[in-house]
């Protein structure tokens, strides 16, 4: 894994995200949904090369083999990276910052979004761990999932 940047570098600009899309695979969408009922979040690992992927993708990207081994990971982690969003995609100014962040969950080698909130964005930076926070009620939706905490 590529070392972890020493330093957070600041870069205005403005990016316009509207004409990317994802793909994601619903039956792994399924797995994570189903775990956040219980609290838990669940992806697939390869038993060749160990990469542990959330949400679980039916074949390895790496090995190219199925995979349908599932393991629950922490919903600690560490940003990978974050954008802190003054405007909205309008260019509005917003009343408060907000934070997107790109975790490495603990036991995972994917990388998950979200808003982190509890903390100023002057002091937010690359490495720091961060926490999975859910709602108090759960009901096996992504929404289950409101954001990130500093760990
Ligand atoms: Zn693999």
């Amino acid at each position: 894994m590529a070392e972890q940047a020493k330093e957070t570098r600041v870069v205005s600009d403005v990016w316009d995200l509207t004409t990317y899309s994802w793909r994601v695979e619903a039956d792994g969408l399924k797995l994570l949904v189903d775990g956040l009922k219980e609290g838990k979040i669940l992806g697939r690992k390869c038993s060749r090369c160990n990469t542990v992927y959330v949400p679980g993708p039916c074949y390895c990207r790496k090995c190219f083999v199925d995979i349908d081994e599932v393991v629950e990971v922490e919903k600690t982690g560490r940003i990978v990276t974050f954008a802190v969003n003054l405007a909205d995609i309008r260019g509005n100014p917003l009343d408060e910052p907000v934070i997107s962040i790109v975790a490495k969950l603990d036991g995972s080698d994917s990388l998950y979004p979200g808003i982190l909130e509890g903390i100023d964005w002057h002091e937010v930076e690359a490495g720091m761990a961060v926490k999975l926070a859910l709602r108090e009620e759960l009901t096996g939706q992504l929404a289950d999932i409101t954001g990130y905490v500093p760990a």
